[in-house]
């Protein structure tokens, strides 16, 4: 009889060769390969280093954020201090204005950032006033910084985001956050199929579509891989991969759900059933990875944000790079 170990190894193999053809696993084999128990994790990480370096070889792909406009966000997500139904104290402020974003990106690019994102709290950024200050700053950016630009700035419809494709945007970033079946256990103020149709518009618009999720909502493992066959389906070319960091004064402040051997799965399992695409570890990697955030590459991300996120602080970037470093791999270009 095969031992348990034996069974794994084999389960791994036939998981390899599949992303290794690029087709990825399927939900019942993404089903399987995150129950694998976590003494076997050494297992898992040595097949996704091996699809990650065959796909991407040792480059890392690094990403910067502005928080361009934060806080008081009708929307109800629970994970979110930026929300106006919570009391979290986080900082309120309208559109920056341009200039900072400008001056942002160049500290983003000394940095060692590839791509730079314009971030806005809110359903969407729908006045004019807004999309006209992003397309100015968009033209500036194209004129001063030689870094990709990126934008989140919510349900986007087709118009807006022609209007800042015109003037420079190259990608679009908005995340499904959690799979579609729980969904309603973390945002009520909108449909799943509002963040879709966005993802959609900005494929169909020939955008560079970056979409993703957080992870330690309370989601099902097999929630988890749900979420990676909707990311599959719409054919997204980077995922940001974050980890709940609960903040306080929101519904999921005291939320415990995630071990940094669970985070590792978790970037495992996007590698093995989203094998040829970018996987980005963004918000949460510190407080949830600790002293593990190392083998987030092996585990088959090569990417990941570099500073400050929204509203928390990360670590400091001479750090990542160091990290970069040391684990033998080179910055994107
Ligand atoms: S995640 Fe975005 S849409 Fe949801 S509450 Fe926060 S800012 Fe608003």
């Amino acid at each position: 009889m095969l031992s348990k170990f034996t069974m794994v190894k084999a389960m791994l193999n036939k998981f390899e060769e599949k992303a290794l053809s690029g087709n990825g696993i399927s939900y019942d084999e993404g089903c399987g390969l995150i129950n694998i128990p976590d003494s076997d994790i050494f297992e898992i990480l040595a097949s996704t280093d091996r699809i990650r370096r065959f796909f991407k070889g040792n480059d890392v792909n690094l990403c910067s954020i502005i928080n361009a406009k934060s806080g008081l966000c009708s929307e109800d997500c629970a994970f979110c201090s930026q929300s106006v139904h919570y009391d979290t104290g986080v900082k309120t402020y309208p559109m920056v204005e341009h200039q900072k974003i400008v001056e942002a990106a160049k500290g983003a690019m000394q940095n060692g950032a590839r791509e730079f994102s314009i971030v806005t709290s809110g359903t969407s950024v729908g006045k004019d006033t807004d999309v006209n200050i992003l397309a100015r700053t968009l033209k500036e950016m194209k004129a001063q910084v030689a870094l990709e630009r990126c934008a989140s700035l919510g349900i986007m419809n087709e118009e807006a985001l022609r209007k800042l494709k015109d003037a420079g945007l190259q990608s679009y970033h908005h995340n499904l956050e959690t799979a579609r079946s729980f969904f309603p256990n973390i945002c009520t103020t909108h449909d799943y199929e509002d963040d879709v149709n966005t993802i959609r518009t900005a494929k169909k618009l020939g955008f560079y579509a970056c979409c993703g999720g957080i992870f330690g909502l309370g989601e099902s493992r097999e929630q988890r891989v749900e979420l990676a066959l909707t990311l599959r389906e719409l054919d997204v070319d980077s995922v940001p991969i974050n980890f709940l960091n609960p903040r306080p004064g929101t519904p999921l402040e005291n939320a415990n759900y995630l071990t940094p051997i669970e985070c590792l799965k978790i970037i495992s399992l996007y590698r093995f059933m989203l094998p040829t695409k970018d996987i980005v570890v963004c918000g949460g990697r510190q407080v949830n990875l600790r002293d593990m955030q190392s083998l987030i590459f092996a585990a088959g991300a090569n990417g990941m944000m570099i500073g400050n996120y929204l509203t928390t602080l990360g670590r400091s970037p001479e750090e990542d790079l160091h990290m970069i470093k040391d684990l033998g791999l080179k910055l994107r270009k």
